[in-house]
């Protein structure tokens, strides 16, 4: 957890100052205040879910670049523990970057735990994104367009994340879900 937060600060601040951005530059493409994200840069506060996908959406960079330092090489066993995970302790929601970002394919691939009571709203990704998410233990629901979608373990829905949308678990035992995130084209990582 430490570990992650840390990884946050140094690759929030290495991407700002790589694109010449002041923090109020970055506060404007990023719709996160400069206070926050100050806070962030200084190993102050850790960011939740959503405010981490704003940044990463403002800077125009994959969700995973902010978990994991490598990718996975082909042919690697993966093994539950294996990468790092971002908890967050409000919603109650916790999501491991089970194959990091890829360029060449444009994709990562996440598992996400929701808590009971959980609810996570996500403000629009980049133009273009794609998620697709299958339940693999639990019940959970997901916000598209306004409408909440009930899913079971083996069900799946794939919509655009460029809008709103969110996730909640409305039961009593908590839910776990893979995310496959797909961006259109070659972002700058
Ligand atoms: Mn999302």
């Amino acid at each position: 957890m430490q570990e992650i937060a840390q990884h946050i600060a140094i690759t929030l601040k290495t991407l700002r100052q790589a694109r010449g951005w002041s923090l109020d530059r970055t506060a404007r493409e990023t719709g996160v205040s400069k206070a926050m994200l100050g806070q962030i840069e200084r190993h102050e506060s850790s960011p939740t879910v959503a405010t981490l996908w704003k940044i990463a959406s403002g800077l125009g960079v994959s969700f995973s670049q902010f978990l994991e330092t490598s990718g996975v090489a082909e042919g690697t066993l993966l093994r539950r523990g294996q990468t790092a995970a971002l908890v967050e302790r409000a919603p109650g929601m916790q999501v491991v970057p089970l194959f990091p970002f890829e360029s060449e394919l444009g994709f990562e691939f996440f598992v996400i735990d929701l808590a009971p009571g959980a609810l996570s709203e996500s403000t629009p990704h980049a133009r273009g994104v794609v998620e697709h998410i299958v339940v693999i233990e639990g019940e959970m629901d997901v916000c598209v367009e306004g409408v909440w979608q009930p899913l079971k373990p083996g069900e799946g829905l794939r919509f655009a994340a460029d809008r709103a949308h969110g996730y909640r678990n409305r039961h009593h035992s908590a839910a776990r879900f893979h995310d496959v995130i797909h961006y259109p084209r070659r972002i700058d990582v």
